[in-house]
């Protein structure tokens, strides 16, 4: 039997079939919207909104190998990917039962767009899997989770999920975009999709916007149909760019989930935080599924300022090495305000009430030094 890969080479070589001599160590970026075709020829055209630029090709087979997937694709956007991973498997009169705690973007996709094409959405509590079943319908085709979440780094155990499906014949569909493969392989665990914003740390350099979805054959070719006609494809730069981010997907996930961990642990010791989330240190309600399900706790972090929306402000204006950004997952220190930004739309005590007071901070820890990003840290505490 061939030995299988460990996820380092997965991500630098994909298979690293035997190479043809005098062959580019590095992959040729084809940026070209077209390719000759032979005359005569009935195959499939060589056209890049197909999806069949060899720089989409790449790196869709090495994300398949990451997850342990049938098939995977790489789309214009991580909401183009979770846009496209539903549509693939709901019709019209269908019902999706969803996570509430999900990525602003996709909220709005689901409340407000999929209804006009006859797809209805339930949004339930992902922790308590008896909500699950209360609402399911005859009609509900799908379940939708993301895992871990966003900004609390809740981490959901698949496995209720995974017998609900199983018994319901729905459809398993995971936003993973947070653990990385590195991390986590939810296909391992009972998913039928995988879902990736690739603009985070697939990518990794805060350079290139980009989703991918994993699963079996049958799912990603009706993702690749709907790409073609609904104009998803990615750009072939964009492509290479990611080609060339994932070959240290596994290096840069391990040093985030070390700082993540050297820092949260930091954080938890310092009064002037009310609160760390962090799914790696005991005191985070899932600290046990984290350390049964995740190979590392990651790069994202969660912190409550004692004197809330005010205290916030004055410590981001002191720290110097977090840039203040949406978005996460590059090599860069980023920091921003969920009040502000993802849940800008709910009143104060409506964030509250969801566990997000003002005065939270979510950073996504970046390749910096761990010594460094808490010695700015304890200089901006100090100065509050
Ligand atoms: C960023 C993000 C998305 C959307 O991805 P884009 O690439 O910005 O379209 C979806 N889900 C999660 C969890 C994200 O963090």
């Amino acid at each position: 039997m061939k030995r299988r890969h460990g996820l380092s080479t997965r991500a630098v070589h994909g298979d690293p079939a035997a190479r043809p001599d005098w062959a580019p160590v590095a992959a040729p970026l084809y940026q070209s919207s077209t390719f000759t075709n032979p005359i005569g020829s009935t195959a499939e055209v060589r056209y890049t909104r197909y999806g069949n630029n060899p720089n989409q090709l790449t790196i869709a087979k090495r994300l398949a190998l990451l997850e342990g997937a049938e098939a995977a694709i790489f789309v214009a956007s991580g909401m183009g990917a979770v846009a496209l991973a539903h549509l693939a498997v709901l019709r019209p009169g269908d019902h999706l039962l969803s996570s509430e705690w999900i990525y602003g973007g996709v909220h709005r996709l689901f409340a407000q767009e999929f209804v006009r094409f006859g797809i209805e959405v339930t949004f339930v509590n992902p922790l308590e899997s008896r909500t699950w079943k209360r609402a399911l319908r005859k009609t509900t085709r799908a379940i939708f989770v993301e895992t871990p979440t966003n900004p609390l780094l809740r981490v959901v155990d698949l496995e209720p999920l995974k017998i609900l499906g199983q018994s319901e014949g729905l459809a398993v569909i995971v936003d993973a975009t947070f653990a990385t493969p590195i991390n986590f392989r939810p296909l391992e665990h009972g998913a039928d999709v995988v879902i990736h914003s690739a603009t985070k740390y697939l990518n990794g350099h805060s350079d290139v916007i980009a989703g991918a979805v994993a699963g079996t054959e049958s799912v990603i070719e009706e993702v690749r149909k709907l790409m073609q006609v609904w104009g998803q494809a990615l750009d072939p730069m964009a492509g290479w760019l990611i080609e060339r981010g994932m070959k240290t997907l596994a290096v840069r996930v391990e040093r985030h989930n070390a700082t993540g961990l050297a820092v949260a642990q930091w954080c938890s010791q310092q009064p002037a935080f009310s609160a760390v989330h962090y799914p790696g240190l005991p005191s985070h309600p899932d600290h046990a599924t984290a350390k049964r399900l995740l190979s590392g706790y990651g790069g994202m972090l969660g912190v409550e300022l004692k004197g809330g929306a005010r205290a916030a402000e004055r410590f981001l204006r002191s720290l110097t090495i977090a840039a203040h950004a949406p978005s996460l997952g590059g090599v860069e220190t980023l920091v921003s305000e969920p009040r502000l930004t993802s849940h800008a739309s709910l009143t104060p005590a409506e964030r509250a009430q969801a566990g997000i007071p003002d005065g939270f901070l979510r950073f996504s820890l970046g390749l910096e030094d761990a010594d460094d990003l808490i010695a700015d840290f304890a200089q901006a505490l100090a100065q509050l």
